[in-house]
């Protein structure tokens, strides 16, 4: 803590990602990155790019990402805004459409982001308690709010919501934006893009971090209607231009392109994803069921924090939250085959069966 620091810098709680570890190699099941290379066409815009038009700023609107973006889910370039990784564009959806005089609502458990974001942005925030079973209830969500934002499917948990649930709550909440964050949203669910015709206050962000392998490239966007994306242009024009950079624009770009390798990396996911959910419930773990890439875990002897540590001596890297009501689930991630075997032959090791 320092003097020079200002009063809402001192009060913040910051996020804290997964670990990125230095120390050893691991079996990394923590970050819910894919396990599998991005497409080899992504690799080959980077190498074509990497040149001497990098002495110049990248394009501000980031149209030929947007434009790969729009002709995937059949809408137009100004239904699309562009970020440096989803994180980034929720960063500007919350102060451009969550800042309001009534509050914003959300999940009790949900990303641990949206609470920090609203701490920085000074946004009310009230959160609405998942059902017992980790389930987000929409009916629960009054109509007198300032926004509504939730993860499809969650996170930490994976569940997945169906789109008729989510337009019955549009139907009803037309004064304020519902912003769903669909991340996971291709390792199983069904994105509520198509929706953004009929309701100009949804917005659904996604990411190229995960389905399509380029976290260590930072991009993501916005898909909604054409006065909502205005808005977010007015907030990143007034904070930095040149939000993604040359290379993450083409490689983006090809990313949105190459769909055949999108479906073949999620298939190969969610088909591990499968035997994983099996082997994990012999083993006396209940899994919640996930349309994600990675399961939300709770074993029904061990407690998750002892599960957590030994398996990190043991090399393997899973994610735990010592937070209320899912401070005995571990989340992991789903890696190659070969990586959950590993996984499965190390829990065998701590939980003592053959
Ligand atoms: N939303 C959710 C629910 C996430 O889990 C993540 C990844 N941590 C993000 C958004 C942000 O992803 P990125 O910034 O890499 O696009």
């Amino acid at each position: 803590m320092s003097s020079y620091w200002s009063e809402l810098i001192r009060g913040l709680e910051p996020y804290v990602p997964g670990e990125q570890p230095k120390d050893r190699q691991y079996i990394k099941l923590n970050t819910n990155e894919n396990p599998y290379p991005p497409s080899p066409v992504v690799l080959e815009a980077i190498r074509e790019h990497t040149n001497q038009e990098l002495r110049l700023y990248p394009d501000p609107t980031g149209d030929i990402l947007r434009t790969e973006v729009a002709d995937y889910y059949q809408v137009e370039k100004n239904n699309v805004f562009v970020g440096n990784g989803s994180d980034e564009v929720l960063a500007f959806a919350f102060i451009t459409f969550f800042k309001q005089a009534k509050p914003v609502f959300y999940p009790d458990i949900s990303y641990s982001f949206y609470p920090v974001y609203s701490k920085f942005m000074e946004i009310e925030a009230v959160t609405v308690p998942l059902t017992a079973d980790f389930q987000i209830n929409l009916a629960d969500y009054p109509v007198d709010n300032g926004g509504i934002i939730f993860a499809n499917p969650n996170a930490p948990t994976g569940l997945s919501l169906p789109l008729g649930q989510i337009e019955t709550l549009l139907q009803r909440n037309t004064g304020s934006v519902v912003l769903v964050d669909e991340a996971y949203i291709d390792f199983g669910g069904s994105s509520c893009i198509p929706l953004i015709k009929k309701y100009p206050n949804l917005l659904v962000t996604q990411t190229l971090s995960k389905s399509r392998s380029l976290a260590g490239l930072r991009i993501g966007y916005a898909v909604g209607s054409a006065e909502l994306i205005e808005g977010l242009e007015r907030a990143k024009n007034s904070f930095n231009s040149y939000t993604l950079d040359r290379l993450a624009l083409v490689a983006g770009a090809a990313a949105m392109r190459d769909r055949d390798y999108l479906d073949t990396t999620c298939r190969a996911v969610m088909a591990t994803r499968e035997w994983v959910v099996g082997a994990l419930e012999r083993l006396k773990f209940a899994v919640v069921p996930s349309a994600a890439n990675f399961v939300f875990i709770r074993h029904q002897e061990r407690f998750a924090e002892d599960l957590f540590s030994e398996l990190r001596q043991r090399g393997v890297l899973v994610r735990y939250f010592k937070l209320p009501r899912i401070d005995n689930y571990l989340r992991v991630t789903i890696g190659t085959d070969q990586e959950m075997q590993e996984l499965i032959r190390q829990l065998q090791a701590i939980l003592g069966s053959k």
